[in-house]
C-alpha cells in the first residue's frame, strides 16, 4: 500500500510572530485537529518533522544568511526583522523544522507515497533573505534534493501569491516544471504571463495570473485547459503541490474568491494523478478556512469520504472566529458551465496555449 502521512509537530504552533502579525501558526493545530475529528487521518500517518541539516539548507541558501537567521537576532541586509519577517526567540529551530518537515514528507514520496507537511510552503524565502512571512525555503531545498535523486518534480503552486523564490530557483531547469497559479495584482508582483524560463529552461515555467475575484469556475478551467495537458507532456516522478489557503474568498490578506468546492475539485483531481505527491501548507490567513481546506484537500487526496458536518468542538472554535457552520462546505460558488470563466483569463490561457505548443 502507498504509503501516506501528514507532517505535523506541536511546534509548529507554538511560534509567536506576535500579536499584530498575520501568520497564526494556532491554525495548523485547528486542522491537525479537524483531519483527526473528522477522521480524515489515522494515527499510523502522522509523522513528526526532523530539524533540516546544514548541508541540506545549503543545497538552496547561502551559509553566510543561515549564520544570520540562527543567531536569531534582527538583521535588515538579510531581510530579518521586518514587520514581515519579525525575528523571535525560537524562530531559528521553528524555520529547521518547518523546512526539514517538507524533506521528511520528501523521503516518503521518494519511495512512491503521499505527503503533506502542515507547517511547510515557505515560497517566498531567497538564498539571502527572509521575504513575505518565509524564512527558509523549505520548496526550494525539498525540490533541489529530489532533483539530486534523479526525479523529475512537476511543481503545482495554488497559493495565491506567487513564488517568486522557486521560480528563480529553477528558471533555467528542465527537470523541474513551475506551474503557479496566482493572484496578479498581490504580493510579491511577479508571475508574470511572459515568464516561461529560460535557457533549456524554456517553456517549464508556467504563471497564469488571475484577475481579482476570480473564483472557482476559473481554477478549473486554468487547471484543465493548461495544468493537466502540461502534467501530461511532463510526466514527472513526482508532483509537488504547494496548496496555500489564501486563494479562499474569505481570506483576509488577497481578493480572490475560491470557496471549498475547488479545493475539493483540486484533491480529487491531484488524487487521481496517482503520482507520489508531496503537499505544503502555504498561506492562509483566517484559520477556519485554512482548517477546512487542509482536511478537505487531504480528504480527498487520500480518496476518504469527507462527513458534511463539522464536529461540536470544531464548531464552538469556528463561531467565535466568525464563521457560522454547521457545514464544512460554503454555499457551492460554481454553476459548472463555465459560463462564468473571466474574457480576460481566457485570453492569457489562450496565450500561453499557443506559446507552449498545446
Ligand atoms: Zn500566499
Amino acid at each position: 500500500m502507498v504509503k501516506r502521512a501528514v507532517v505535523v509537530s506541536p511546534e509548529y504552533w507554538s511560534a509567536d510572530f506576535g500579536r499584530f502579525h498575520p501568520v497564526r501558526p494556532m491554525r495548523v493545530k485547528l486542522a491537525y485537529q479537524l483531519m483527526q475529528q473528522m477522521g480524515l487521518i489515522t494515527e499510523e500517518e502522522v509523522l513528526p518533522p526532523k530539524e533540516a541539516l546544514l548541508e541540506e539548507l545549503l543545497l538552496f541558501h547561502s551559509k553566510d544568511y543561515l549564520d544570520a537567521l540562527s543567531k536569531e537576532k534582527p538583521d535588515l541586509s538579510f531581510g530579518l526583522g521586518t514587520p514581515d519577517n519579525p525575528v523571535f526567540e525560537g524562530i531559528w529551530r521553528f524555520s529547521l523544522l518547518s523546512a526539514g518537515g517538507t524533506l521528511v514528507a520528501a523521503e516518503v514520496v521518494s519511495r512512491g507515497g503521499v505527503a503533506f507537511n502542515l507547517g511547510g510552503g515557505m515560497h517566498h524565502a531567497a538564498p539571502s533573505a527572509a521575504s513575505g512571512f518565509c524564512y527558509l525555503n523549505d520548496v526550494a531545498v525539498a525540490i533541489e534534493k529530489l532533483k539530486r535523486e534523479g526525479l523529475r518534480v512537476f511543481y503545482l503552486d495554488t497559493d495565491a501569491h506567487h513564488c517568486d523564490a522557486v521560480q528563480r530557483a529553477f528558471y533555467r531547469d528542465p527537470n523541474v516544471f513551475v506551474f503557479s497559479v496566482h493572484q496578479e495584482d498581490a504580493f510579491p508582483g511577479t508571475g508574470r504571463l511572459e515568464d516561461l524560463g529560460e535557457g533549456e529552461g524554456l517553456g517549464f515555467n508556467v504563471n497564469v495570473p488571475l484577475p481579482r475575484y476570480s473564483e472557482d469556475e476559473d481554477m478549473l478551467w486554468v487547471l484543465e485547459e493548461l495544468f493537466l495537458p502540461l502534467f501530461e507532456r511532463f510526466s514527472p516522478d513526482v508532483l509537488f503541490w504547494q496548496v496555500g489557503a489564501d486563494a479562499h474568498k474569505d481570506d483576509p490578506l488577497t481578493n480572490l474568491f475560491m470557496t471549498t468546492g475547488i479545493y475539493s475539485k483540486m484533491g480529487e483531481i491531484v488524487g487521481e494523478l496517482g503520482v507520489p505527491t508531496l503537499m505544503t501548507a502555504g498561506g492562509g490567513y483566517d484559520m477556519v478556512n485554512v482548517a477546512r481546506v487542509f482536511a478537505i484537500v487531504w480528504g480527498r487526496v487520500t480518496g476518504r469520504e469527507i462527513p458534511d458536518t463539522l464536529p461540536e468542538s470544531f464548531l464552538r472554535i469556528s463561531i467565535m472566529e466568525g464563521y457560522d457552520g454547521p457545514s464544512i462546505w460554503d454555499i457551492p460558488g460554481w454553476t459548472g458551465d463555465r459560463q462564468h470563466v473571466k474574457g480576460s483569463l481566457k485570453e492569457r490561457v489562450s496565450y500561453l496555449k499557443a506559446k507552449l505548443g498545446l
